[in-house]
Order: C-alpha cells, then structure tokens, then sequence
C-alpha cells in the first residue's frame, strides 16, 4: 500500500515501521512472528489453517433482534436486561461509525469510560485506535466515503464489573446483537481485536498470537485477528505486530478479497 508522507509521519511518531506487503503469488510463510500467509484475491472461505473449534455458543435474546433494523436494534439494547451485567452498567455502548463502513472493528467488553460515554474505545486506548485508523486513512464518523469508514462494536454491550472478562453466558446471551450489527453494516472487513471478540467471531480459544497473520472467514467476510489496543498499552513490542495486522488487512482490502460476492 503506498503510503503518503502524512502516514509515514505519524507512524514515525508511534515508533512504526512502514510494513511492506509480500507477493501475492508466493505467500511469505517467514520465521519472524507475523509469518503471514495472504490468501489469493477472491480466495474461497477456509484459507486459513485450521484451528481448534470451541462449541457454539446458544445465544438467548429475543428473535425479533434477528430482524431488527438500525433504531429496534439501538432500542433492544439499550433495554436489554438479558444477563447480570445490566445490574451496573450505567449504559449501554451500543457502537459506533458509519452504517455501512467497509471496514468493521470488533472490541471486547466497555470499561468504565464507555461505560460513562456510551461509546466503544474511548480513553488511552480509543485514542490509540484512532491513530492507527488515521494512519490507514480511516475514522469511526458516521458521515463520508464508506470506504474510508469504520464501524466500531464490542462483543458485550455492557460493563463487567471490574473490567472482569466476560462470562460465557453474558457472551452468549449478548451475541445475537452483534450478529445483527455485522450483518446490517455488511463489512468487507472484520478486524478482531483481543482475546473475546476472536473467540465470539471464529469459535476458538487459541491465543491471538497464533491467530494474527493471516486471513479468517466470518460468514464469508474475511476476518483479520489482532491485539487489542488496550493490551498494546501494556505490551509496547506488540505495537509493531498490531500494525503488520492493520497492513494485511488493508493488502486485503486494496486487493479486492472483502468485496462482497
Ligand atoms: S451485556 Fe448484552 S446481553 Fe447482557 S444485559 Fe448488556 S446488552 Fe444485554
């Protein structure tokens, strides 16, 4: 991807080398710790080695939630009392971006500033987020070129107690609304970031290390597995990985593997 002298800047300030992506034609199966492995464009489904499959979960949620548009499904959220965590939430952090970005970012669960805002990512590593987006030329507003857009949702509309992870129940019960919000926005893209939304996306419970790299599958959309930028805080040397993650995903993306069939 050839990027302009504005995104190498502020890759530079992140501390970020620019990422080069390999041929298409022979997949670059290398020792280092990406050891990516493109798929050809138009690739079918299941390109990626397989991986130990968890059970689906039994999501539990009122069916009309299959069904609903942008304002029943905003609504069925925001008075969802479906599991224990609409005991302390102060609201619900529905999502945020264009309805129909070409790109869609999947979170974990809302800490307590989303909880306070009612909006996913926000705080230190929303604003890390926001630059990585920058550098892709890309934002969460809900307004432009779809291209050029995300969307943003967690995998659990509401705060665990303590930043605790998610319960399996709380993820399985809240799962139809995420379903719906992929299935409304029809991303070419999905971008999983951290440990629980890969495991709701893809049904596994390898760890995002062994699941970076490479591209996945979700419903047909091809799904590309990534740290959460909230770890990234945390694990600075991860920083360089995240951004190989977002480069694979825009190689995907400029070659024409998300466009819908
Ligand atoms: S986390 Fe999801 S399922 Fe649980 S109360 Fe909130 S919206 Fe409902």
């Amino acid at each position: 991807m050839p990027w302009n002298e504005r995104q190498r800047a502020m890759l530079r300030e992140m501390g970020l080398r620019v990422w080069q992506p390999p041929e298409l034609s022979v997949p670059a199966v290398g020792p280092g710790p990406a050891g990516l492995t493109l798929p050809a464009p138009g690739a079918p489904a299941g390109q990626a080695p397989s991986v130990p499959v968890l059970p689906a979960a039994a999501p539990v949620a009122d069916p009309s939630v299959a069904s609903a548009d942008w304002p029943a499904l905003r609504a069925a959220v925001a008075a969802c009392r479906a599991c224990r965590l609409c005991e302390g939430r102060k609201q619900t952090v529905f999502g945020v971006g264009h309805a129909q970005a070409h790109w869609m970012i999947v979170g974990e669960a809302p800490g307590a500033q989303e909880d306070e805002q009612g909006e996913p990512f926000v705080g230190a590593a929303g604003q890390l987020l926001d630059a990585m987006l920058r550098a892709l030329d890309l934002s969460r507003a809900g307004e432009g070129e779809p291209a050029r857009r995300a969307f943003i949702a967690n995998t659990l509309k509401c705060r665990p107690p303590g930043n605790r992870n998610p319960q399996p129940d709380e993820m399985a019960r809240c799962e139809p609304f995420l379903v719906r919000q992929i299935q409304l926005v029809r991303p070419r893209l999905i971008l999983a970031m951290g440990r629980f939304a890969v495991q709701a996306l893809l049904r596994t419970d390898e760890p995002v290390g062994r699941l970076r790299g490479r591209v996945h599958r979700y419903q047909g959309v091809p799904l590309v597995v990534t740290y959460h930028p909230a770890y990234l805080l945390r694990n600075l040397p991860d920083k360089a990985r995240a951004w190989e993650d977002l480069c694979l995903a825009a190689d995907v993306m400029e070659r024409g593997a998300g466009t819908p069939g």
